[in-house]
């Protein structure tokens, strides 16, 4: 797709008129600086804004607690024995998933263990992990203390795919080269879908294409992809998936994560797990000691341990239903490369040779977030960006990450953004 962008604030000005989804801001909080005026919040890879109709969801559930207590189970407004029930469907339809193999529960690293202790059973010949590198350090310590766990070393079992020297995004082509000369030896690829750092989209069907031609499971962490870009779970035919939902998710800190399991998995009783009462056939849960033996749900659900959490569910229902107001992935999507594009457009304008932008400049190898390395001075002017209004992050030791979101950023804060790291040089 070629646009046609200009660097004037007019021409931003008019994309915001134009877009489709520019009602949907009104929905959030925005954060205020000092002077009261918003702040360009460009922090949603972090933690999402707070949907106004979240407050309302939240409250409601605390007068069923207050009016109902135990009874609440089963009588309020919205059931809390079945609460993950309504999760179901928009969380399906935000990954590409079939109901039957989501589950909305704890949160993501923990998922990931849960993931792992039924994907990841090695053997001798079979024990290695590929993940990417550099990871989000929880699931580097996830994997590493799995692999302890099993009795391995992770400087025998842990298969890197790192980007080359000089460049920043990780080649398909080094993914399926580390596949190839390790592959009778590993016995599961755990990657993300966007990286944390980098802003790079994998390739995730053409990886688990590749994995599974040789036997490897697979299975992806969609913390930075999940809202962020249209995802198809099923037909890649990935293993399992995890994600979080305090991010491109909007549903507040801390909130119930999410985990796919592929129908002919969740299908499968026998599959070892960790398991809880939750996961266990309704029609008996509740003969408790009477039931010593665990019965899986046929499904994604027979992997959810707990009853499930409601405070951290209850934002997430009013989340969801603006996903679907907006009408899904798909024109998200549209509005977001529009204005990641945008931004790129206005940061290449600026030919300056104080910072570098280490995101892919393809549209379909990145989501909404750009990471952009300064060459120096990058606390500096990190500092500087907060100074004038813009909310985003730093990553050690010199990456600002910044993430236009179509759901609440517009074009023109994109323009002021790129404007006061012009003024710097
Ligand atoms: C945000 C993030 C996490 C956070 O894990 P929690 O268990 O939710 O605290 C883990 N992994 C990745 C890749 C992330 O981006």
């Amino acid at each position: 797709m070629t646009m046609t962008f200009s660097a004037d604030e007019k021409f931003a000005l008019q994309l915001d008129a134009e877009d489709p989804l520019r009602q949907f801001r009104e929905k959030f909080h925005l954060p205020l600086s000092k002077d009261g005026s918003s702040l360009i919040y460009f922090a949603g890879n972090s933690l999402g804004l707070m949907p106004k109709a979240a407050r309302k969801i939240v409250d409601q559930e605390l007068d069923d607690w207050a009016k109902l207590a135990v009874d609440a189970h089963l009588k309020a407004e919205t059931p809390w024995y079945s609460y993950h029930e309504t999760l179901r469907e928009p969380m399906a339809q935000l990954v590409g998933a079939q109901p039957n193999e989501v589950i909305c529960m704890n949160s993501l690293t923990v998922n990931l263990h849960l993931m792992m202790a039924t994907f990841y059973r090695p053997t001798k010949s079979r024990f290695k992990i590929l993940m990417e590198e550099p990871a989000f350090p929880s699931d580097t310590y996830a994997i590493k203390t799995q692999i302890v766990h099993h009795g391995f070393d992770p400087k025998d079992a842990l298969v890197l795919a790192r980007p080359r020297k000089g460049e920043f995004a990780v080649r398909q082509d080094d993914i399926e080269t580390a596949l190839e000369k390790h592959g009778e030896q590993i016995a599961l690829v755990l990657i993300a879908g966007v990286n944390f750092f980098t802003g790079q989209l994998f390739d995730i069907a053409k990886i688990t294409a590749a994995a599974q031609k040789r036997g490897i499971t697979v299975g992806i962490d969609l913390a930075h992809a999940a809202g962020n870009v249209p995802l198809a779970l099923h037909d890649w035919n990935v293993d399992f998936a995890v994600w979080c939902s305090y991010k491109y998710l909007n549903s507040g800190p801390g909130a119930a994560a999410g985990a796919f399991v592929h129908e002919r998995h969740a299908t499968n009783r026998k599959l070892p797990r960790l398991a809880g009462w939750f996961g266990n056939d309704p029609a008996t849960r509740f003969r408790l000691h009477l039931e010593p033996e665990f019965i899986p749900v046929p499904s994604a659900d027979g992997w959810q341990i707990s009853n499930p959490p409601i405070f951290s569910m209850a934002p997430l229902r009013a989340s969801l239903a603006i996903f679907d107001e907006a009408g899904g992935m798909e024109l998200l999507r549209a509005k977001s490369i529009k204005l990641t594009g945008y931004l790129q457009f206005l940061l290449e304008q600026t030919s300056s040779n104080f910072f570098t932008v280490i995101t892919p400049h393809e549209t379909d190898a990145r989501g909404c977030q750009l990471s952009i390395l300064a060459h120096e001075h990058s606390k500096e002017l990190f500092k500087k960006l907060e100074a004038a209004g813009v909310k985003c992050d730093f990553r050690e030791p010199n990456v600002i990450r910044a993430a236009p979101t179509p759901l609440y950023n517009t074009f023109h804060e994109v323009w002021r953004f790129a404007k006061i790291l012009a003024d710097h040089q």
